[in-house]
C-alpha cells in the first residue's frame, strides 16, 4: 500500500505531535526513528513521519539529512510531503526552516508552499503574519531564552526570508476566513507575484481546516502539527483512506521515569507539581563539566530511589543558571553535555526495568531514543493536546510518552501514569 503523506519532522518530539494529529483525523500513522532503511516495512499505515534531529545541527547537514528523507518517502509512493517545524518557529540565526525548506521545494519541482505554524489548542496562533504564544508575542514568550533557539522576532515573513534564498508573502486573517478557495486562490497570486512561501493566519482549528483544504494537491506543505489537522480530510475526500482504527494506551508494565531535559516554563511548573511527592534527582551540568559521571552517579540513585513511585531526572533550571553554563561551554555544547548524559541514564533505567518513560524536551526526547535505539513508534492515546503515548516497535518494548518543552498542562505527569493503571 502507497504512504498518502509522507512526512518530514525536524525534532522527535514534534513528530509524534503530528502523528497523533493524523492519528486524530482517523489515518494510520507510524512515526521513524530517523531516515529508514530499506528494508523496514511501514505495513498499512497511510501517513509515515520521519522524525529527524534536525533542528538545529548545521543547516547543511538538515537539508542533506531531510533529502535523504524525502527521498525514501518519494520511494514509497508519498504522493504529499509534509515538512513539519515547531509551533513557536524554533530556528537558530542560520535556520534551518528556511534552507530545508528551499531544498525540499526544489526537489520536489513546488511552485508555492504554505507556512503555518499555528497551533490554536497549545495556544501558538498567527496574526498578520506575526506568532503568538498565548497572548503574547513569540518574542516577547519564554522563547526569548530558549537554551538552543532563543526567538527575538516574531514576524514569519522576516524570520523566513532571513533564511530562505526565496520571498515570502502573507495570506492574511480575512482571506483564510473566506475558506478553502480563497486561501488557494491567493496563494496562486502570491506565486504569480514571485513568492515561494506563503505565511496563513490561522487563530482557531476552523482556520487551519480551511487551510489544510486549501493543501490539497500541493506537492509540499510546511508548518507546525496543527495545520496538518485538515490534511487527512482530502485524502479521505478523494477515496484514498481505510476505516479508522482507535488510538490504544501502551501495555508494556514494569518501572516508571520521568527524565526532563526542557528548561520551559511548562516543564518546570509540571516538575514543581510532582517535586514534593515523587523521588527527584537533579543533574547539575556543572559537575558534568568537570568531567564527574553523573549519569552514573543518577543511575545509582534511581536503583535506591524506591520501587513504588516514578523516578523523576531533571537538569531543567532557570535561564540564569542556564546562561552560566552556556557562558562556560557554549550554546551548543552544553546542551550536548547535557543530552548525552540523558541518553545514558535511560540506557541505565531501562535495563534496570523502567518500561514506562516520559521524556521532557524535544532535543532530549532525540537523545534518548538515540541512545536506546528505538527505530519506531505506534502513536496510542492523547494525554494532553500534541502528546500522546506510544508504543515502542522492536527493542526495546516500552511505553514512552515524548513531550516537547512547553506542552501539557501542570499535572501532565500524574495524569500519563494514571492512564497507564487503568
Ligand atoms: P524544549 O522542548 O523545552 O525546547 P529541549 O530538550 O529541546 O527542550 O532543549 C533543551 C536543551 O537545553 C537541551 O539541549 C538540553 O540538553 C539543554 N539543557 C537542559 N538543562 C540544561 C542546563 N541545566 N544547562 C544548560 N543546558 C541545559
Amino acid at each position: 500500500m502507497a504512504i498518502h503523506l509522507g512526512c518530514i519532522a525536524d525534532d522527535f518530539t514534534g513528530a509524534t505531535d503530528l502523528a497523533n494529529t493524523l492519528v486524530k483525523q482517523g489515518m494510520r500513522a507510524v512515526q521513524m526513528i530517523g531516515v529508514p532503511d530499506a528494508t523496514i516495512d511501514v505495513c498499512d499505515a497511510e501517513a509515515v513521519v520521519v522524525a529527524l534531529k534536525s533542528r538545529t545541527i548545521p543547516a547543511d547537514e538538515a537539508v542533506g539529512m531531510s533529502l535523504k528523507a524525502l527521498a525514501w518517502l518519494r520511494q514509497n509512493d508519498a504522493q504529499q510531503i509534509f515538512f513539519k517545524y515547531c509551533s513557536t518557529f524554533d530556528s537558530t540565526y542560520e535556520g534551518n526552516i528556511g534552507p530545508v525548506g528551499d531544498a525540499l521545494l526544489q526537489a520536489l519541482g513546488a511552485d508555492v508552499t504554505v507556512v503555518c505554524p499555528a497551533f490554536p489548542a497549545a495556544g501558538r496562533s498567527v496574526f498578520n503574519g506575526y506568532l503568538f504564544v498565548g497572548d503574547q508575542l513569540l518574542s516577547d514568550s519564554s522563547m526569548k531564552d530558549h537554551p538552543l533557539t532563543p526567538m527575538r522576532d516574531s514576524s514569519l515573513i522576516r524570520l523566513l526570508e532571513a533564511q530562505s534564498t526565496h520571498r515570502a508573502g502573507l495570506v492574511a486573517h480575512d482571506v483564510v476566513e473566506r475558506g478553502a478557495g480563497a486561501i488557494a486562490e491567493r496563494m496562486r497570486a502570491l506565486h504569480e507575484d514571485g513568492h515561494r512561501y506563503a505565511v496563513v493566519d490561522a487563530i482557531a482549528d476552523d482556520n487551519l481546516v480551511a487551510i489544510g483544504e486549501a493543501c490539497d494537491g500541493l506537492a509540499l506543505v510546511t508548518g507546525g502539527s496543527g495545520v496538518a489537522m485538515g490534511l487527512p480530510a482530502n485524502f479521505r475526500r478523494h477515496g484514498a483512506l481505510g476505516a479508522a482504527r482507535a488510538a490504544r494506551l501502551p501495555s508494556a508494565k514494569g518501572g516508571r521515569a520521568v527524565l526532563a531535559g526542557s528548561c520551559s516554563v511548562a516543564t518546570r511548573g509540571q516538575l514543581a507539581h510532582v517535586s514534593s511527592r515523587w523521588p527527584s534527582f537533579r543533574l547539575d551540568p556543572l559537575k558534568m563539566a568537570e568531567g564527574l559521571d553523573v549519569a552514573d552517579e543518577a543511575r545509582s540513585w534511581a536503583k535506591t530511589a524506591g520501587e513504588e513511585l516514578p523516578v523523576v531526572i531533571f537538569s531543567s533550571d532557570s535561564p540564569s543558571a542556564i546562561s552560566e553554563i552556556q557562558d562556560r561551554l557554549g550554546r551548543a555544547e552544553a546542551g550536548a553535555m547535557v543530552e548525552r548524559t540523558f541518553g545514558r541514564i535511560a540506557e541505565g533505567l531501562v535495563r534496570e526495568g523502567v518500561r514506562q518513560l516520559i521524556v521532557a524536551g524535544g532535543e532530549t526526547s532525540g537523545a534518548v531514543v538515540e541512545a536506546l535505539g528505538i527505530q519506531a513508534l505506534e502513536i496510542g492515546t492523547e494525554i494532553d493536546p500534541g502528546v500522546p503515548w506510544t508504543t515502542t516497535l522492536g527493542s526495546p518494548n516500552l511505553a514512552l510518552a515524548l513531550k516537547s518543552g512547553n506542552f501539557g498542562a501542570e499535572d501532565f505527569f500524574s495524569k500519563a501514569f494514571a492512564m497507564l493503571d487503568g
